[in-house]
């Protein structure tokens, strides 16, 4: 089956081409067959269009809303320029799956959609506003273009999540704004720690009950889960992506009470100090200079630039005081598992985040960090550290494409 994996963020719409069934799950021989993204979705567009094998199609125009943009990928993938071999008409896309940022306390899992999913996807607008209203309009492109009988999928980014107790999801806030408002953790990168979680114990050749590990998404968006049964007991994400690790362009942790004192020293509104903190933050706001971990690394070594140093510093003193928190919270792990574009391919950030647990009888294998794992699968700790330390790169749009195949099959 063609899967097409859709992600529908506000202003940029992604997606994979994915050819997968029950058979290649088991063999592990799903294909990608093309992918691409379309960006600055409201103005004037970058249109990134890729086959597997081929060189990619870039251009620009301008795309006025999400509608449009499914419209432009899926008139791509069907015609005869793209060169996908396993494509010649629409009807060769055989079901869609969307990445859906909040499923609120509703979506425990991944589901079909029907009416009422899509008005429970709906209902969750409030506590996603910027995402969920562009998953629900990437939903209805499709089923305006490709008709109600295509069947799609909502892969929840915070599915995975449902599953932490009530010390870990509550806040100490006044009860009833949880009863009346759901005020709570929900978690988000759900499918991305459900998927290294998977990896790990398939790696490993144990069953999910066994699977006791921290989890770490390390891209520009980043997230720590503590997995524990094989099921999340906590994560640093929280009612919005915006707790946490520091991120790219996020704050991460803070003090609440900054909101306020920003918004009247710097004559903004409550929204304005928000966005801020969403957008202007982070490796970005330390810095002066990028949210790019990469260029960050360049400047510390090439022009020894401080700020790059001291973003570069407090990203990983954080990382490390959250596993710190989590290793306490279930108890000790079996391993700490490095992922997201940040987490698999470097190799100095992990060293520095794992140099403050070398107490703990931590040790990387110097060798491996180094070279072997690069951007791959496998562990890259010594044989005697007491936690052992891998990379798994993450793939959401796999796993969002194999829920979507099941839920068919089901
Ligand atoms: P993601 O959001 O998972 O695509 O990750 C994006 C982040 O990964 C950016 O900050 C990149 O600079 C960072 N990244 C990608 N490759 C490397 C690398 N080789 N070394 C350090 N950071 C990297």
């Amino acid at each position: 089956m063609n899967i097409l994996v859709l992600n529908c963020g506000s202003s940029t719409l992604k997606f994979q081409l994915i050819s997968t069934d029950s058979e290649k799950i088991e063999n592990h021989s799903d294909q990608r067959l093309a992918h691409g993204q379309i960006e600055r979705i409201g103005g004037a567009a970058i249109i990134t269009l890729k086959a597997e094998g081929k060189s990619p199609k870039r251009s620009a125009e301008p795309v006025r809303d999400i509608k449009s943009a499914v419209e432009i990928v899926l008139r791509w993938i069907a015609s005869d320029e793209s060169g996908i071999e396993q494509v010649s008409s629409l009807s060769d896309i055989h079901a869609i799956g969307h990445r859906v940022v909040h499923g609120g306390e509703h979506f425990t899992e991944s589901v079909l959609i029907d009416d009422e999913v899509l008005h429970g996807i709906e209902d969750c607008i409030d506590l996603a506003p910027l995402h969920n209203p562009a998953n629900v309009a990437g939903i209805n492109a499709i089923r305006n273009t490709l008709g109600k009988g295509v069947p799609q999928a909502a892969v929840f980014d915070t599915a995975f999540h449902q599953t932490l107790p009530e010390i870990a999801y509550l806040y100490a806030l006044p009860y009833q704004f949880y009863r009346r408002h759901k005020i709570r953790r929900y978690g988000f990168h759900g499918t991305s720690h459900r998927y290294i979680a998977y990896r790990y114990r398939n790696m490993l050749n144990i069953p999910r009950e066994n699977v006791k590990i921290l989890t770490l998404h390390l891209g520009n968006g980043c997230s720590i889960a503590a997995i524990k049964d094989g099921k999340s007991f906590d994560t640093s994400m929280g009612l919005t992506p915006l707790e946490g690790l520091v991120m790219g362009t996020r704050s991460g942790d803070i003090d609440p009470a900054i909101f306020e004192f920003i918004a009247a020293k710097e004559g903004l509104s409550v929204q304005e100090a928000e966005t801020l903190l969403n957008t202007q933050s982070g490796l970005l706001g330390i810095s002066g200079l990028t949210n790019d971990m990469r260029e960050l690394l360049a400047e510390a070594e090439e022009n020894n630039d401080r700020r790059s140093k001291i973003a570069i510093e407090i990203f990983c003193y954080r990382v490390s005081k959250y596993i710190g928190a989590y290793l306490a919270a279930i108890n000790g792990a079996d391993a700490i598992v490095f992922s997201g574009g940040i987490g698999e391919n470097s190799p100095y950030i992990r060293s520095l985040i794992c140099e403050r647990l070398n107490w703990l009888g931590v040790r990387l294998d110097k060798e491996k960090n180094e070279v072997q794992t690069n951007g791959n699968e496998g562990i890259i700790s010594i044989d005697g550290s007491s936690i052992n330390i891998y990379t798994i790169p993450t793939n959401e749009e796999l796993l969002i494409a194999r829920d979507t195949v099941r839920l068919i099959g089901s």
